[in-house]
């Protein structure tokens, strides 16, 4: 056993490889790998297992191309010439390749192709590496790289191909190759990879709409809340307009206002109204929300005023007046029909409106009130009681002639005198222009 015969079997397997004897030259390779093992030429065991791992990628035998590759890989650090170093490489990447381990592959080819990049002829093991890492950018999903390093591996295969030191044998297969390339993998064809990175593009500005339309939805959503929002404080505004604060009854403005609409009402009902009266009720009507439907009926004023209020306040201090004001305004509440309009008009003085309420019966609530403010019992913040006594003054309206500030005056006159002959009384007449019919 010599150097000699390991050598003899190496030239036999070049020679089986010219004449394209695939089999013979791995049998001459196999038999030159196990005299260089004897004779222990690490270099040699390196080379010829890059050789065989070579042959064996070639004949698709993946398995046997992994183990040689292997057995080279723990003598590369013998290995100086670029010839085997590059050949090695690219198996190591085929390799990666076979086993889809695609992040590994391009962590591996990343400084290998900047290298190569910088040099001006390439050798064929090195233009392969481009080709077997385009693959592998591919599997990875970064086609925009994979195109650039198979426009690199097409443009140095030129270059190569068409040098003349290459035999015209060595060009067909590789042509052959480069086609058989192109057709087999549908991922790595041009119109394919710019299929793909359009697909890529397209799927971007899909997310980018996506966005738009989120922000869309979102700043309705948004501006819906803010309507909300503002018809809720309007409708408290609104509120908070008709009403008074302190017993959440009306306001005199809400009662004068409710009359005036009604009165519109009628007015625009009766045939021989004017054209500019009509548009003006409506207009009014536009602007008062109407509770009730007066129907023609007469229509009663009471005003009422709480008896020596003054002195609540000055005896029990003013929050003890405000209880008693808000108690009241239940009291009476409770004693009401739906349709009556009661109101807080000033401090201790509060008005009702009776609609369809003919004089009689307006005296009637008012003795009604009267009586039942006398009788009930107020409890202080000690927990004291207090007994109150109001006056009132009754006015009515027969046939909605009178406007509110005259049924109101009337209705005041009534409440003086009520004061005047002793408090805890009811006044009342047939307020002027009203019919006695309609009492
Ligand atoms: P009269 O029987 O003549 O009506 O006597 P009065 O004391 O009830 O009438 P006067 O007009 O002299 O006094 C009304 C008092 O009502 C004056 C004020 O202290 C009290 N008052 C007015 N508004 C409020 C209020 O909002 N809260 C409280 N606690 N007291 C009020
Ligand atoms: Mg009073
Ligand atoms: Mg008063």
């Amino acid at each position: 056993m010599s150097y000699n015969q390991m050598l003899v079997q190496l030239e036999l397997a070049q020679l089986a490889e010219q004449q394209g004897q695939a089999e013979i030259a791995i049998d001459r390779y196999q038999a030159a790998l196990e005299l260089a093992r004897v004779l222990g030429y690490g270099l040699y065991r390196f080379r010829i297992n890059v050789e065989l791992a070579l042959k064996y990628r070639d004949s698709g035998d993946v398995s046997s191309m992994a183990k040689h590759l292997q057995l080279a890989d723990k003598l590369q650090y013998r290995e100086t010439s670029t010839l085997y170093t590059s050949r090695f490489q690219l198996l190591k990447a085929q390799e990666l390749l076979n086993k889809h381990k695609y992040a590994e592959m391009a962590v591996y080819v990343d400084p290998l192709l900047i290298s190569l990049a910088k040099e001006k002829a390439l050798l064929r093991s090195q233009i392969e590496l481009l080709k077997v890492s385009a693959e592998g950018f591919a599997g990875l999903g970064n086609f925009k790289r994979a195109y650039e390093v198979l426009e690199q591996y097409q443009q140095r295969f030129a270059a190569y191909s068409s040098k003349e030191l290459v035999s015209n044998l060595d060009r067909q297969q590789l042509l052959f190759n480069l086609e058989r390339l192109e057709f087999e993998n549908q991922d790595l064809n041009w119109n394919n990879v710019l299929q793909k990175l359009e697909l890529e593009t397209n799927r971007t500005t899909l997310n980018q709409l996506n966005i738009i339309s989120s922000i869309i939805l979102l700043l309705l959503l948004l501006a819906t809340i803010i309507i909300l929002w503002l018809n809720r404080s309007r409708l408290k505004w609104g509120l908070l307009a008709k009403t008074d604060s302190l017993t959440g009854l009306y306001n005199r403005r809400y009662l004068a206002g409710w009359l005036l609409y009604h009165q519109a009402l009628e007015e625009q009902n009766q045939e021989s109204q004017p054209k500019w009266r009509t548009l003006l009720a409506r207009l009014k009507s536009l602007l008062l929300p109407a509770k009730v439907q007066r129907n023609h009926g007469p229509l009663a004023l009471i005003t009422l005023d709480i008896d020596s209020f003054k002195k609540v306040n000055d005896t029990h201090g003013h929050n003890n007046g405000d209880r008693v004001l808000i108690e009241l305004a239940k009291v009476m509440k409770a004693l009401l029909r739906e349709d009556d309009l009661l109101a807080r008009v000033g401090g201790e003085e509060f008005m009702l409106l009776l609609p369809n309420t003919g004089l009689n019966d307006a005296v009637t609530v008012a003795e009604t009130l009267r009586q039942s403010v006398a009788e009930h019992i107020f409890t202080l913040e000690n927990g004291e009681p207090l007994r109150l006594t109001v006056s009132q003054g009754v006015a009515l309206d027969a046939d909605g002639c009178q406007s509110f500030s005259q049924l109101a005056d009337i209705a005041d006159k009534l409440l003086y005198q009520a004061k005047q002959l002793g408090r805890n009384r009811v006044e009342s007449e047939l307020a002027q222009g009203s019919e006695a019919s309609a009492v």
